[in-house]
């Protein structure tokens, strides 16, 4: 680490990544974006892409990116996901045969995995930003969504704080539900485990999984959420019920609970766990298990840089597992480290260890 891992802490909180990249010397946090990151763009991150497909480990790449701020900038992403859709397919034609990451019991499982972020194809889902929400940037995603079905590529749209969750759902389900992506592409959500509310809300997903049939089932994954502290603060500020549970057991003991139900729902949708906590992942694979469920009716997930010994170890399991990937330029990269490093002091352990080169 190019500083100590307190002070980068310090330093993100109150200067943010750009200044961060200044004090820390461009040379030094790239070196170590590197672990964390795939390229700076589709072209430039093929290699790890490709790397990863050959030691059983499946992606998803996800474009890093700042505040989108005006319709240009969403327009922008928007055209930078389709490039990253068009450069991987055409990248990954040469790709081994690899059935475990290519077939479940639903069907074809694409190669191509893209992660999108909803408030990046809108400037109007920021907090306090006039306008019309989440429905200008159907527009944009429709056109995701199109060139991945054309592609045979997968799209799986990210959660983000409680504020955009219902717009980001609505968004999603709405676009899916939609006569042409009936047959296509494949897609997903994300649902947010430390909400006091997700078994219902897990209900609404399962529920639109019922009323609309379509070739590829929707893809869920699993998650605990990223946005604890700010959820957290919000609510206290604003003088609301905390949104999140507040003690990490409880929010382990309802992602064991959810884990559960996804699974017990593998007919219907895709059940998809992301967390590189190893009593969580456990319980999945023994829930996986109980249930006689075939090694590629679940998929294991991890953020590149954080959970790759994981991941080796899962695949080597016999399991289905999916690095996410990002890719983006400097600032950006940053931006993400330091999102990553506030997210909870179990990354900690993690970063010091790194740092010290072991
Ligand atoms: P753990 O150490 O087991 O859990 C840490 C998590 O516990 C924190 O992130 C927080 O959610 C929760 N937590 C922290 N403190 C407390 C507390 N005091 N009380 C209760 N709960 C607490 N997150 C999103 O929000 N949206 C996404 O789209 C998304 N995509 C992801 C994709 C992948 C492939 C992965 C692996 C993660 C993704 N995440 C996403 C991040 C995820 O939500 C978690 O923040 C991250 O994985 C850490 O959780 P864990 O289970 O790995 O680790």
């Amino acid at each position: 680490l190019p500083v100590p891992l307190g002070l980068a802490r310090s330093l993100a909180r109150r200067h943010g990544s750009r200044t961060l990249v200044g004090v820390a010397g461009a040379a030094g946090v790239r070196a170590m974006a590197g672990r964390f990151i795939a390229g700076e763009d589709a072209a430039d991150a093929l290699p790890a892409v490709r790397r990863l497909w050959k030691d059983g480990i499946a992606t998803s790449v996800d474009l890093l990116g700042e505040a989108t701020v005006s319709e240009a900038e969403a327009d922008a992403y928007r055209d930078r996901c389709i490039e990253v859709l068009r450069t991987l397919s055409a990248g990954s034609a040469r790709f081994p045969a690899r059935p475990l990451l290519e077939h479940d019991q639903h069907g074809e499982l694409p190669r191509v995995n893209l992660s999108v972020k909803v408030s990046a194809l809108t400037p109007h889902l920021r907090a306090g930003a006039p306008g019309r929400g989440a429905a200008s940037a159907a527009p944009r995603l429709r056109e995701i969504l199109r060139v991945a079905r054309d592609l045979h590529a997968h799209v799986h749209v990210d959660m983000e704080s409680l504020d955009h969750r219902e717009a980001v759902r609505d968004l999603t389900l709405s676009l899916l539900a939609e006569p042409e992506f009936a047959a296509g592409p494949s897609a997903g959500i994300v649902h947010q485990a430390y909400l006091t509310d997700a078994a219902a809300e897990l209900e609404v997903l399962l529920g639109w999984a019922r009323r609309t049939p379509r070739a590829q089932p929707l893809s869920i994954r699993l998650v605990k959420g990223a946005y604890w502290d700010h959820e957290v603060v919000e609510a206290q500020q604003a003088g609301w019920t905390v949104p999140v549970f507040t003690d990490r057991r409880a929010c382990d003991r309802e992602y064991e609970r959810l884990t559960d139900t996804l699974l017990d729902h593998a007919d219907l949708v895709r059940p998809l766990i992301a967390s590189h906590n190893l009593r969580s992942v456990a319980h999945a694979i023994a829930a996986q298990r109980a249930r006689g469920l075939e090694p590629d009716a679940v998929e294991y997930q991890v953020l590149r840089g954080l959970g790759d010994p994981l991941a080796a170890a899962l695949a080597a399991e016999g399991l289905r597992v999916r690095t996410y990937c990002p890719i983006g330029d400097l600032v950006a990269g940053m931006a993400y480290l330091v999102r990553r490093l506030l997210e909870n002091t179990a990354n900690d352990s993690f970063l010091r260890a790194h740092a010290s080169g072991t």
